[in-house]
């Protein structure tokens, strides 16, 4: 099946009891046995629920994958994949990543004997310089947030394979209508949902696909095991958000270009960071390994911010991204005011970087309104 119609079909089957084409939302903590000591397919929903598993099912077809396992948020959808790990283990991630991914690693995993290197995945030595003998894993994000860094997912995962380290891919930017990680070698792949996979911005939820058996044991093992679980509506939400990604990822993908041209050309703006643009330094490798470049956008400007973003009118300033409504957000003091000063600093996250994550508006619509925003601030 072609990704359109996996998109409307994977993981769903009429309702065996009515024959209703959306999946029921079974909102039920437990399930009854069929006897003593034969539960159904689903005895308990922190282990198992039949929304949840369609919801992973899904995933899983698009991404290409053994399994998938759907997370009460991208987060514990993150949380959970390091737990696949133990005290004295040594991780390499890339250093602009999501802030919470970061907080995560550096501020909470650590105090559990973890120890990470975070480095811009961008160079084959770099990389081997960075592993010890006890690396056990690699984080990569790509493209990055904020700055849309681009990694070679066939490069890293090569050099993993030659040195037994599990790699991750979160692909919350790309979803996988544009990039599938698990094609180029990677062990798994971790959505936060919340983004484009639902697509709506009323759903906080994440995911994870393996490559493998093992993994999917280990990963239903730690869910059930930590309570990461998604609740069922917010399964349901998702698996419905999915029957139209493709249309929403073109049209997010379509709008950014023009959008991204537009600023290319704006006086006030200083750099555009678009994998798209032949000018984005990672633009060959997303062209080689991504079908789209999604609709995420990050600038730096050249103007004063807060009277930029006062004179927007259809860009709402709110963190997060891949929704219908455009977004706009500064990342030092929202998306990534949880990531310290020194290491924003390190990676490039200066005070002057506004991230925007494109709608399905209609893009003249919404140059004219960027262009109030910097007329605004002249
Ligand atoms: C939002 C986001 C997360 C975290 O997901 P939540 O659903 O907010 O917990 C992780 N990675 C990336 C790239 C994100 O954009």
């Amino acid at each position: 099946m072609k990704f359109d119609t996996k998109s409307v079909h994977e993981g769903r089957k009429p309702d065996p009891l009515t024959g209703a084409i959306s999946t029921p939302i079974y909102q039920t903590s437990t399930f009854v046995f069929e006897d003593y000591g034969k539960p159904g397919e689903h005895d308990y929903s922190r282990t198992s629920n039949p929304t949840r598993s369609a919801l992973g099912e899904a995933i899983a077809g698009l991404e290409g994958g053994h399994q998938g396992f759907a997370f009460s948020s991208g987060m514990a959808a993150v949380t959970t994949v390091i737990h696949l790990l133990k005290a004295g283990d040594h991780i390499i991630s890339c250093d602009d990543l999501y802030g919470g991914s970061h907080r995560l690693f550096s501020e909470i995993m650590t105090k559990f004997g973890l120890d990470f290197t975070f480095i811009r995945l961008d160079d084959e030595k770099k990389i081997q310089d960075a592993i010890k003998p006890n690396t056990k894993l690699i984080w990569i994000e790509t493209p990055s947030n904020p700055l849309l860094n681009i990694t070679d997912l066939e490069m890293v995962s090569k050099i993993a394979k030659e040195n037994e380290i599990l790699t991750t891919a979160d692909n919350t930017f790309s979803s996988p209508y544009f990039l599938r990680p698990l094609e180029y070698g990677i062990d798994l792949v971790m959505h936060s949902t919340t983004k484009y996979l639902n697509g709506h911005s009323d759903v906080i939820g994440g995911a994870v696909v393996t490559s493998n058996e093992e993994l999917s044991e280990e990963i239903q093992f730690l869910l059930n095991g930590m309570g990461t679980n998604a609740s069922p509506l917010d399964s349901w939400l998702v698996l419905r958000g999915i029957k139209t990604l493709p249309l929403r990822m073109n049209k997010h993908a379509e709008n950014a270009m023009k959008i991204a041209q537009y600023l290319t050309d704006q006086p006030q703006v200083k750099e555009v960071f678009y994998p798209g643009l032949p000018s984005h330094k990672g633009h060959e490798i997303a062209k080689k390994q991504m079908d789209g470049y999604g609709g995420v956008i990050s600038i730096k400007i050249d103007s004063d911010i807060k009277s930029f973003l006062k004179g927007l009118k259809i860009f709402q300033l709110a963190e997060s991204l891949g929704g219908a409504d455009s977004l706009i957000e500064h990342a030092a003091t929202m998306s990534h005011a949880a990531m310290n000063e020194e290491a924003r600093k390190k990676s490039g996250i200066t005070d002057d970087l506004i991230r925007l994550s494109i709608g399905l508006e209609d893009s003249d619509d919404l140059i004219n309104d960027l262009e109030k925003g910097f007329q605004n601030s002249k």
